[in-house]
């Protein structure tokens, strides 16, 4: 983990905000700069007045960027433009299932509960990134429903003024029980994971006893009218449930949901195996072969699936292909792990830790600075399915999926 002196090392946009800090104050004599620019924020002066350091930016450099005011956060728009306006947040290490795909047999260390967020943390490192521009908070896991604050935490979210959406990842064992206070509490998208709707397949895969599927049949259907659409998770894998597609379709006919397809994505103690991986390309001739005329749907920039319709269909399909057709040149994403370190990319192993920046009295703006830094060394792309199959990454259950 990279500690917190590393990450504030010099980056682009870290240059650019101090830049920009400094000329606003001189201007303004004002400690509000939050390197939030705006088309309607009063002007600096030319930087004549200002006196940036000479390890800032160069005289054109300012000039070219007091001529045009970002629109978005500095903090949180990467060297190669991309905005963050989406932060996952994982609320837990634990679970109550054991996904083979998701973590080791013999199942991973937890971090002390004393080095896990608060909901106090939480909801004051969400403000942060919300003020800055993330309008999405995702709460994953682990399984976020396990948590007992977790209905607290959503109502605290949602008084966020500048949140829109506040959306969970769960794999559906708590949450018919908790969906009427979660909705009330302000949860406004969700997510449910089920890689089979045979039940003994589902003991297997989830290495606990239960009955899954009829447990999250029950609460898709709970669920449906509350949230348009509901969208249910699946990871494919060959060997164990490539031969379910046909039947995870079908599940749109007569429902309104967004089954999305999962390429299996290699993490430390999965077992990740080429030819497990089921890539977009051969789902999607599995099931044109069964519904040639499948139609493409348009998707928004930085909408993660490619979506897909059978005609007449109420609901729709996705295949997610992290493996076979990276998407992250659109990657508007960042992760808060349970344990509090920022993670820009979910295949890059640098973390920065805000939890001990928080517990040390940093400031916003100290804090602000630290993930300016990080999201500015974010890489273009990862480094693609082979390398990331051999490269050192946490368990997918301690990175919050
Ligand atoms: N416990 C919750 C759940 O299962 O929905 C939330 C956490 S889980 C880590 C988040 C998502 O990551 C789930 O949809 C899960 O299927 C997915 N996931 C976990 N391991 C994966 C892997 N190796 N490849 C692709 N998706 C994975
Ligand atoms: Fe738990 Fe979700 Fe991982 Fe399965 S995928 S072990 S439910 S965190």
């Amino acid at each position: 983990m990279a500690p917190p002196a590393a990450a504030a090392a010099a980056s682009p946009v870290l240059l650019l905000h101090r830049a920009a800090k400094q000329l606003w104050r001189n201007r303004f004599g004002s400690s509000s700069f939050r390197g939030q620019c705006t088309a309607s924020a009063p002007q600096p002066e030319p930087a004549s007045k200002g006196v940036a350091a000479k390890d800032e930016l160069s005289l054109q450099e300012r000039r070219r960027f007091l001529r045009e005011p970002l629109p978005f956060s500095a903090f949180l728009t990467d060297s190669f433009g991309r905005r963050h306006s989406y932060l996952r947040i994982s609320l837990t290490e634990k679970c109550n299932l054991r996904c083979q795909y998701c973590m080791p047999e013999e199942g991973v260390k937890l971090t002390p509960k004393s080095k896990v967020l608060t909901s106090e943390e939480i909801v004051a490192l969400a403000g942060l990134f919300v003020t800055e521009g993330v309008n999405k908070i995702r709460l994953t896991g682990g399984e976020p429903l396990i948590r007992p604050d977790v209905v607290q935490i959503v109502a605290q979210l949602r008084k966020l003024e500048k949140l829109k959406t506040i959306a969970v990842t769960t794999n559906g064992i708590n949450l018919a029980r908790l969906l009427p206070s979660l909705k009330e509490a302000g949860l406004n998208l969700l997510n449910v994971s089920l890689d089979t709707l045979v039940p003994a397949k589902f003991e297997f895969i989830a290495r606990r006893r239960g009955t899954g599927p009829q447990i999250c049949g029950i609460t898709l259907s709970l669920s449906l009218p509350d949230f348009d659409p509901v969208t249910v998770n699946c990871v494919v894998m060959r060997g164990l449930n490539d031969n379910e597609l046909l039947d995870f379709v079908k599940l749109t006919e007569e429902k309104p949901l967004d089954v999305r397809f999962i390429e299996y994505m290699p993490f430390d103690g999965n077992k990740w195996n080429f030819k497990k991986l089921v890539s977009y390309q051969e789902m999607l001739g599995t099931i044109k072969q069964r519904w040639p005329d499948l139609e493409r749907l348009t998707s928004g920039a930085s909408d993660t699936a490619k979506a897909y319709r059978v005609p007449d269909f109420q609901g729709q399909i996705g295949f997610i292909t992290s493996m076979s057709e990276h998407f992250c040149g659109s990657c508007n994403r960042l992760r808060i792990t349970a344990d509090g370190n920022l993670k820009v990319c979910l295949f890059g192993n640098t973390e920065v830790s805000l939890r001990d920046l928080l517990r040390s009295g940093a400031t916003e703006e100290d804090i602000l600075e630290i993930i300016g830094a990080a999201v500015g060394r974010k890489k273009q792309q990862h480094a693609g399915m082979f390398n990331i199959s051999q490269m050192k990454n946490r368990p997918m259950i301690l990175i919050g999926g």
